[in-house]
């Protein structure tokens, strides 16, 4: 059985960036990815706007991954391309990996793992849409998929349903392809996207933006031919007799992204209800000893420079890794905050320069972002506004707070009069 250091599951920007900093690290390292090529969802982002933190260079995000592409060729580190990870499980003092691909079943045995799987979106299951089953009903990476990648237009007249980034985007490129966007439908009072994404998505093309309303129906037989749609109230129910049917021949649906964490639940890592994605410490590893998460499968980013930091944490510290007890201190957001990440501290690891990742619940102007080790305000940041669609990043120097067995941390923003 072929044994390493530290396998990373999954190529995208955080699997290359794990990949490449254990390897860094002087770990015998293994990379498997499901698809053929290396590179995850960026293969299919054509737009630009990626690598504005880390390169200061306007990107696209075939671009950016093949940036870390070569340096990862260049380094030589194994990897494994159409190759499935189906299980992973403790054994011995690390985990025993199971490999599908052209040739078999296979089982390679690592010290630590590396979760890199990225994340999975939303179907129309998870949102309720009554009606048939038409062909025409795509999500919008699917949608992506087939036009930036197949080279097929997947509609010619649609109505996009959510205004997470990703719809955002796709009603720029079919709007670029010659398809007719009608509008995006969005069931909350504010967008869900980037601010910077509605101006040069929607307004820069005239696509109406609809908020505080949503698809209650998809019509037609074979394919679709309508949607409904109506307003809804603070609950999000739609409102009686606000039902409007709109033609098309597409329903595009951004309604929200879930870090994939099958191999994490198998294992037994304890998953954050607000994240979705495991509960890590400073270093990225979750609640299992020797498993680390990282990139999409640990929160939902907004930005590919913060997956891609967070790869090299998670792989440094894998590669890093000795096995011993652990002794952590909690991190609590308040309900002001949508999650924090992370959501622990390892005492006995260096947290002096500890990479801190929340968003706000709600649109807030003028606020202070307050952090408290053990009731006693030890930082605080002042912000101009915070919007949830936007990942705001700290470095925090917790090692200075004179943190023991039995501290907690909390998180709370605090609305200031003036701004
Ligand atoms: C449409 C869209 C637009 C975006 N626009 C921007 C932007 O303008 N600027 C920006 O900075 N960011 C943007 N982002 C965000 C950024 O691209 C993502 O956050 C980032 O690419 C996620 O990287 P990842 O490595 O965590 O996941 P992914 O890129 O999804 O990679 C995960 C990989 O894991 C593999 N995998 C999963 N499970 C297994 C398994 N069991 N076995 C083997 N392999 C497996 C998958 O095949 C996949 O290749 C955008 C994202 C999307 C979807």
């Amino acid at each position: 059985m072929r044994t390493y250091d530290v396998t990373v599951i999954g190529g995208g920007p955080a699997g290359l960036a794990a990949a490449l900093s254990a390897h860094g690290e002087g770990a015998k390292t293994l990379l498997v990815e499901r698809e053929a090529r290396l590179g995850g969802i960026l293969k299919q982002c054509i737009h630009d706007g990626f690598g504005l933190v880390r390169f200061q260079e306007k990107l696209t995000g075939p671009e950016y991954a093949q940036r870390f592409i070569l340096r990862f060729q260049q380094a030589g580190i194994s990897c494994a391309v159409q190759t499935f990870v189906t299980r992973a499980e403790r054994a011995g003092e690390g985990f025993d990996v199971t490999l599908v691909n052209r040739d078999g079943v296979g089982t390679i045995r690592t010290k630590t793992l590396v979760l890199a799987t990225g994340c999975r979106e939303r179907t129309a299951k998870q949102v309720s849409i009554h009606g048939t089953r038409p062909a025409g009903v795509f999500t919008a990476g699917t949608a992506q998929h087939f036009t930036n990648l197949l080279g097929q237009l997947p509609t010619k007249k649609c109505v996009i349903l959510g205004s997470g980034d990703i719809g955002l985007i796709m009603a720029r490129r079919l709007t670029l392809e010659g398809a007719q966007v009608l509008g995006v439908y969005e069931a909350k009072p504010t967008p869900s996207g980037l601010t910077r994404n509605i101006h040069q998505c929607l307004h820069d093309y005239g696509i109406p933006l609809y908020l505080s309303h949503t698809v209650t129906r998809v019509l037609g037989a074979g394919r679709l031919t309508a949607v409904e749609v109506a307003q809804v109230d603070g609950s999000m129910r739609p409102i009686p007799g606000t039902e409007e049917v709109v033609e098309c021949d597409g329903l595009i649906l951004s309604v929200g992204l879930i870090p994939e964490n099958e191999l994490a639940q198998s294992l037994g890592v304890e998953l954050d209800p607000k994240t979705k994605g495991p509960v890590c410490d400073g270093q990225l590893m979750t609640s299992v000893d020797g498993v680390f998460s990282c990139g999409n499968a640990l929160h939902v980013n907004d930005l590919v420079d913060y997956v891609s930091e967070s790869g090299e944490l998670a792989g440094r510290n894998a590669a890093r890794y000795a096995a011993a007890p652990r002794r952590t201190v909690p991190i609590r957001p308040s309900p002001a905050l949508l999650y924090a990440v992370p959501q622990r501290l390892d005492l006995d690891r260096d947290n002096s320069e500890t990479a801190l990742y929340f968003r706000s619940r709600e649109v807030l102007d003028g606020c202070v972002l307050r952090v408290r080790a053990d009731g006693r305000e030890v930082f605080s940041k002042r912000y101009p506004f915070l919007r949830p669609p936007e990942i705001e990043r700290l470095n925090v120097d917790f090692s200075r707070f004179g943190l023991h067995e039995g501290s907690e941390i909390e998180l709370d923003i605090e609305v200031t009069e003036h701004g």
